[in-house]
């Protein structure tokens, strides 16, 4: 058996003798010299063989054996944090110390229900905030699920993309640009196959792999050149490789292991709402001392009972639960977005896309359909149009009133041919009548065998006729493919034949010959301008267009220069003194929804950024034609004025209207460091390998789902599933509501501080001549019970209609800014203080005080009227905060607009909340405890009024402010 090859993976040479191993066996065999040394100086056939596999791949049943003995190539996940210690860790920070050391000295001061009841606030609020979190991170788990890693392979003698946790050794994997490789495999093909290893060797320079043996000593894993590791990825080239290793055994399973348990950074968000936990948290202390030393001086309350006021002053103003339920708002948020196409790899992403002012997005799959059909033809000889929509191959080349075959015109069919060979699309005919054609691979590709069907010519037996020997493989960089093939028949005298298709003006740059009825003459300049005329009014048109050109490798007319040995072509020596054939011309329509997007970006504030590969008239056409940009007063730059820019110049440009174009991927980076200088907050779309550092520098990194790479998906911090603008644009919307919904939040638990904080300065301002209307044990009862179910609820405020109207918020505003503060404490809290009051007041009148004489209670606490107005006053603020959660749920508009009975959570907090205040007051043992008494008809009666007003009242300012905006 192969057991050099795997430190634990077992590795067949026959699938049917391939004993089932135990753990121990293989366990004793972890000790074995560098398992890596005889695979790598093995011959590709002699690996095959060892690892029981072929070329052709395993067929699926001798996968599935395969995967009964070697289990799942799954690393193992970092180990969580113990569920015991994330309980804990609620109780034991600053707020819980504080509550569990004021507890106590309520204990010691003779108040034992008062140091039950604070305990109890403390241990309600951790378990409810360790469920917060926990529910909060079975979200992001759920979200994990989402993104499964897939590899592609060949099974059964097909091409199949399976996931990547289904990989076995013997496995022959395809690796393409981009790709992330998920197990440790021996090269046994490759097309300049170059890997970025920096997950293993911290080395961002790609190492390049070959598939021959190798038999050099003293090299490290990492830097032998025929195998790739799992963890890594394919920056540039492709090949093949047969897996032999998976999971834990993998290089990088090791490595996983042992940096598993590192600590994962705080998000900006949760640092910023932990600064304002303290903040409010240091108020409070400051509120509490003060209210302490005014009962003392000022009303010469003894030492206990100041104490223990003051305590409910800190206890009221310390606001519980809120990382959590924040928390839980995001992931909630998260959620919701998955659900409109985006997924978010981390929870405090929403915040940044909620405050996104510039959108850089790439055209071709994410503004337009990235279906392609090919309607024109053109050559230095005539032009053609071209019949049929989609990938069905119907349709006729028509020129000239009359339809064309390729074989009747030698320069088409040299363009078919020549679009056909030099691509590594398929398609596949629909499975049922009626079906659609289904495209694998780049649909700019896929569209060359359409048009290549409709000229007549038949793919497998060119293939046969022309087989590929060699790719140079598209680059985004180069904007240009090549592939040479073995001919039957020579061209121009050759046997071997580069096939060169891209960016027009490339191949136009590097041919020195055309094309031209039927045979072969020099460029000329005026031909030079014509071609590129021709391009201009297709792309002015806003289509795509693509240029074939081939050259002769060898034969008599082939150059001196041209490497001999096929392994030395590259493109500098071979994409040059190419023989132009002629253009393919595609389009590609706009995807209907862009348009509705890019005008509610225009509402919100945000500015989009064109950034293509594609051709500056192409580019420009379309941001017209889906008002991107408008009017005259447009610039488009491209990639090579640049590079010629400074960054000076760049921001001039970049603050009107821009479309770049023929960038460079690596040149998205430029831009966005530009558009961030200039203090705005990015969102950037990409998809391949070079998009990876501009989706990483932006605040928002969006990688493309379908046409993405998983080097991209990995930099990115949220993938459309959909890879359309549109829902970038929802998400933005989703990110808006969640920082809105966190204040609304905010606003609600704080307004309820006000009428807690109120009868208390009213009973000492009045030196003890009201005594005092809310009791520390009823300022708990708020905190305790009926505020917080309430509150949750508006954490998952769908998004207000109005939210894509407003400018994008400015990333340095806090969350509790002067505006949050003075409408919290200043008008919520003012209404639900006088609705608090009131209801004080009201007991006092219905059992017979006039003004003038002293309220019910002064100097007797055991006054039953007083305790009734005392729970009056509890009640009022309980009823006005149930108009205040209502009034939390929007900040303009209207909420009988939304729906007053749309929020379920909301409800049931009310009802809960009620509920809790009516129980609270009937039952002796708890009055006693509560210090309540039952309320009568004409109380409930009074305390009904209260939301409706409240409410009332709120509606009438949000009715003014929108009259006031719309003025
Ligand atoms: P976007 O950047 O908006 O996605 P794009 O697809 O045009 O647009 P790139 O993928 O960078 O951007 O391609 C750049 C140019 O290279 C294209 O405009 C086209 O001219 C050429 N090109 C694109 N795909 C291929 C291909 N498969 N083979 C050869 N040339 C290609």
């Amino acid at each position: 058996m192969g057991s050099r090859f795997g430190a634990s993976q077992p590795v067949y040479r026959d699938a049917s003798t391939a004993p089932r191993e135990g753990a121990a066996e293989r366990d004793s065999r972890r000790e074995d010299a560098d398992p890596l040394d005889s695979i790598r100086k093995q011959t590709i056939d002699q690996v095959l063989s060892e690892l029981g596999s072929s070329r052709e791949g395993l067929a699926s049943e001798e996968a599935g054996s395969r995967q009964q003995t070697a289990g799942k190539n799954l690393i193992e996940s970092a180990k969580k944090r113990s569920p015991l210690l994330a309980f804990l860790s609620n109780f034991t920070h600053l707020m819980a110390v504080l509550l569990w050391v004021a507890g106590s000295i309520a204990f010691l001061a003779g108040m034992p229900e008062l140091g039950v009841a604070v305990w109890l606030v403390n241990i309600i609020n951790g378990v409810f905030s360790f469920w917060q979190e926990h529910r909060a991170s079975q979200a992001t788990e759920a979200l994990k699920k989402m993104l499964p890693a897939y590899a592609t392979v060949i099974r059964d003698g097909q091409e199949q993309k399976i996931l990547a946790e289904d990989l076995v050794p013997g496995d022959v994997m395809l690796l393409a640009e981009g790709d992330k490789i998920s197990a440790d495999a021996r090269v046994i093909q490759s097309s300049d196959l170059q890997v970025n290893q920096s997950t293993l060797n911290g080395e961002s320079t790609p190492s390049r792999k070959t598939a021959d043996a190798v038999l050099e000593e003293g090299l490290s894993a990492a830097e032998i050149p025929n195998l790739v590791f799992a963890g890594t990825s394919v920056s540039e080239g492709n090949g093949r490789a047969v897996v032999f290793r998976i999971g834990m055994a993998t290089e990088f399973g090791k490595i996983a292991s042992l940096t598993q348990n590192m600590e994962a950074a705080e998000s900006p968000l949760t640092r910023e709402l932990n600064r304002l936990t303290k903040q409010v948290t240091v108020f409070a202390m400051c509120m509490g001392i003060a209210f302490f030393l005014l009962s003392m001086l000022v009303v010469k309350e003894p030492f206990a009972s100041s104490f223990i006021f003051a305590l409910g002053m800190v206890v009221a103003f310390i606001p519980e639960g809120l990382l959590p339920t924040v928390t839980l708002s995001l992931a909630m948020a998260v959620q919701r977005m998955s659900t409109r196409n985006a997924l978010v790899k981390k929870l405090d992403s929403v915040e940044a896309l909620g405050s996104t002012s510039v959108i850089c997005t790439d055209k071709t799959g994410t503004l337009t359909q990235n279906e392609m059909t090919v309607n024109h033809l053109w050559t230095a000889t005539r032009e053609y149009e071209i019949s049929g929509v989609g990938y069905e191959p119907q349709g006729t080349i028509e020129a000239e009133g009359r339809s064309w075959r390729a074989v009747d015109d030698a320069d088409l069919e040299l363009l078919l041919e020549g679009g056909l060979l030099c691509g590594n699309a398929r398609l596949a005919a629909p499975e049922t009548e009626g079906g659609r054609w289904e495209v694998y691979g780049d649909p700019t590709e896929a569209c060359l065998i359409v048009s290549a069907a409709k000229g007549g010519i038949d793919r497998a037996e060119l293939e046969k006729r022309m087989p590929r020997i060699k790719e140079l493989p598209f680059e985004s960089r180069r904007k240009r493919m090549t592939t040479v093939h073995a001919l039957e028949h020579p061209v121009d005298g050759a046997r071997r034949l580069a096939f060169v298709k891209g960016a027009p003006n490339e191949v136009v740059r590097l041919s020195t010959k055309v094309r031209r009825n039927g045979k072969t003459v020099e460029l000329d300049e005026a031909t030079r301008t014509r071609i590129m005329a021709a391009n201009d009014t297709y792309a002015a048109d806003g289509l795509r267009v693509l240029a074939v050109a081939y050259r002769p490798l060898d034969g008599i007319d082939a150059d001196a220069d041209i490497p001999a040995s096929l392994s030395d072509y590259d493109p500098d020596t071979i994409e040059r003194n190419l023989t132009f054939v002629g253009l393919e011309v595609m389009m590609d329509p706009p995807r209907p929804e862009v348009a509705a997007a890019v005008a509610e970006c225009r509402r919100a504030g945000i500015r989009i950024v064109m950034i293509t590969g594609d051709y500056g008239l192409t580019a420009a056409s379309i941001a017209r034609r889906l008002k991107i940009v408008e009017g005259d007063d447009v610039s488009v730059i491209s990639g090579f004025e640049l590079a010629h820019m400074d960054d000076e110049e760049l921001k001039r440009r970049l603050a009107g209207q821009v479309v770049f174009a023929r960038m460079a991927p690596e040149q998205k980076l430029r831009v966005v460091t530009a558009l961030q200088e200039m203090g705005e907050i990015v969102a950037v779309t990409g998809d391949g390998v070079n998009d990876a550092p501009a989706l990483k520098k932006a605040d928002i990194g969006v990688a493309m789902g379908i046409t993405g790479t998983d080097v991209a998906k990995e930099a990115a911090d949220m993938i459309l599933t959909d890879d359309n603008f549109a829902s970038i644009v929802a998400a933005i919307e989703e990110g808006r509501a969640v920082y809105s919904n966190i204040r609304k939040f905010l606003l609600y638990i704080l307004n309820s501080n006000a009428p807690e904080a109120v009868p208390s300065a009213v009973y000492l301002l009045s030196g003890g001549a009201v005594p005092l209307p809310l009791t520390t044990m009823q300022i708990l009862t708020i905190d305790l019970g009926t505020d917080m179910l309430p509150a949750l609820g508006l954490g998952t405020e769908p998004p207000e209609d109005a939210i894509m109207d407003q400018p994008p918020r400015d990333p340095h505003e806090r969350l509790l800014n002067r505006h949050v503060l003075v409408k919290a404490f200043l008008w919520y809290g003012l209404m639900a203080s006088i609705a608090a009051m009131a209801g004080y007041l009201v007991v006092n009148l219905l059992n017979g005080w006039v003004p003038g004489m002293p309220l019910f209670g002064v100097g007797d606490d055991t006054d039953p009227v007083y305790i009734q107005a005392t729970t009056m006053t509890l009640a009022g603020i309980v009823f006005a905060q149930i108009g205040q959660v209502m009034n939390c749920r929007t900040e303009r508009t209207s909420v009988l607009k939304i729906g007053l009975f749309s929020n379920r959570r909301i409800l049931v907090g009310i009802v809960f909340e009620v509920a809790l205040i009516v129980f609270l007051t009937m039952f002796p043992p708890l009055q006693a405890v509560f210090h309540t008494a039952p309320l009568g008809w004409q109380d409930y009666a009074f305390l009904c009024c209260i939301p409706p007003v409240v409410f009332v009242i709120e509606e009438a300012r949000k009715a003014w402010l929108r009259r006031r905006a719309r003025r």
